[in-house]
């Protein structure tokens, strides 16, 4: 039986009052390059889906040299299945603060910016009520908790965009311009927001990094496996019984035990037809599959990966051309049309997928390999994550279901 971890998630956390960031203390008493020795012995890897390692991210930026310095919390939470920032921003909103001023106080940044999606409406109220009493209490601004370290936050809400969720086209709408993606490298650690060094971090990678700090890392790093250290907080929705966001320790499931003991199975009984395992941008996979070890190294060796930690379960009830056409329809309506391989590629897997549902007659094989050819080139030539990505889960579903899609009972309930 799984049992939920309790490293990120706890009692609800808003009341400075109540709080006396331990964590920030302690990473002003051991100094810039202690904090970043002790986030990668934890082996902390970016939560925001693409798994890069934090402690190196953070040095990087440390050792850049610039007049001015920005921290960027992405809390543009948008990728469909994923809801675990929402949580912590709800939840436990002074660790992600505490996380940001930790990371502000290493690399020594000037000035910083929470990126919210414009529909978390909720979490929205709560960091601007706890932004303002954090200046009123000595937390934000000038001389940090009696220290010679200061720093500001301003929060700035997202338009309902996608892809303002990568980090490149994020610094575009920050800096008044339209979302669209920016070519890396150069990354933004050396040119980010404004042409200054910028680091930005998900939500959750932050909240870990100051729980690190505040448990320190031999806790965080004994959690997990050889890969994958510490625990995820994982998104379950679909057919499941209980959807919600989880925390479990890497390495102590499987994502089959994920989705029975914590999900508490599928609802109506149905069978498992498919499971997204992180977030849309992660390639399906089949019921035979799910048995993998819930770890990056285990979600890679099962043919996809951890992504951002959306579990979406499909149910055998569900209609395979649907599912395809809405994932093509979402990609279609956010690639940001900057580069051409993604607007064009995403609007003709659409019309491709869309239009074929007349049965098999409309939806032969040729098509199927139409698709899995645009899909390739996107992969091979959009600009950010958003094209680069888009291809994976149609691609595996209609790698996994072709023959089933090519039948003509598919198309008709
Ligand atoms: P990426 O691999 O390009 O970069 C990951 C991070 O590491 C970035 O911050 C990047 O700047 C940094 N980085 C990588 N190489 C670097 C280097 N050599 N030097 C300095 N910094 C370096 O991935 P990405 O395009 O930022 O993210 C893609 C992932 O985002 C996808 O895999 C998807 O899972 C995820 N995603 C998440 C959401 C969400 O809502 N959480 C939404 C969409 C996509």
């Amino acid at each position: 039986m799984v049992q939920e971890q309790k490293f990120l998630k706890g009692p609800r956390l808003r009341d400075l009052e109540e709080y006396d960031f331990p964590g920030l203390q302690r990473a002003m008493d051991i100094g810039s390059e202690a904090i970043i020795e002790e986030i990668s012995q934890a082996g902390l890897l970016g939560r925001g889906g693409a798994g890069f390692p934090t402690g190196k991210k953070w040095e990087l930026a440390y050792q850049e040299e610039g007049e001015f310095k920005y921290v960027i919390c992405n809390a543009d939470e948008g990728e469909p299945g994923t809801f675990k920032d929402r949580y912590l921003l709800d939840e436990r909103i002074l660790k992600v603060l505490e996380g940001m001023l930790i990371a502000a106080y290493t690399i020594d940044a000037d000035f910083g910016y929470i990126y919210i999606r414009g529909e978390y409406f909720n979490s929205i109220n709560i960091l601007q009520e706890t932004l303002e009493e954090a200046r009123e209490s000595g937390v934000l601004g000038e001389n940090i908790l009696g220290s010679d370290f200061s720093f500001d936050i301003k929060l700035v809400r997202g338009a309902g965009c996608y892809v303002c969720g990568d980090e490149t086209s994020l610094l575009n709408s920050l800096e008044g311009m339209r979302g669209g993606s920016r070519t890396k490298p150069p990354y933004p650690i050396s040119k980010g927001l404004c042409g200054c060094p910028t680091l930005v971090n998900n939500v959750e990678s932050l909240a870990c990094a100051a729980e690190i700090l505040n448990q320190g890392s031999e806790k965080f790093a004994a959690l997990g496996t050889a890969e994958s250290k510490g625990t995820k907080l994982v998104c379950l929705s679909g057919d499941v019984n209980f959807s919600g966001v989880y925390e479990v320790e890497f390495g102590s499931s499987t994502l089959q035990e994920i989705i029975d003991d914590l999900g508490g199975g599928l609802k109506k009984s149905q069978d498992i037809k498919f499971v997204i395992p992180g977030g849309l941008s992660t390639r399906v996979l089949p019921p035979e599959r799910l048995q993998c070890e819930y770890s990056y190294e285990g979600l890679d060796e099962a043919g996809s990966s951890l992504g951002s930690g959306g579990v979406m379960v499909v149910g055998s009830e569900q209609n395979l051309k649907d599912i395809l056409t809405r994932i093509a329809r979402f990609y279609m309506d956010e690639s940001c049309g900057t580069c051409f391989p993604c607007r064009e590629g995403n609007h003709q897997i659409y019309e491709i997928v869309s239009n074929s549902d007349n049965g098999s007659e409309d939806f032969p094989e040729e098509k199927l390999e139409i698709i899995e050819d645009l899909g390739s080139t996107m992969a091979a030539a959009a600009r950010c994550g958003l094209g680069q990505t888009a291809r994976l889960p149609t691609g595996s579903i209609i790698s996994e279901f072709k023959q089933e899609l090519t039948e003509e009972a598919v198309y008709h309930d």
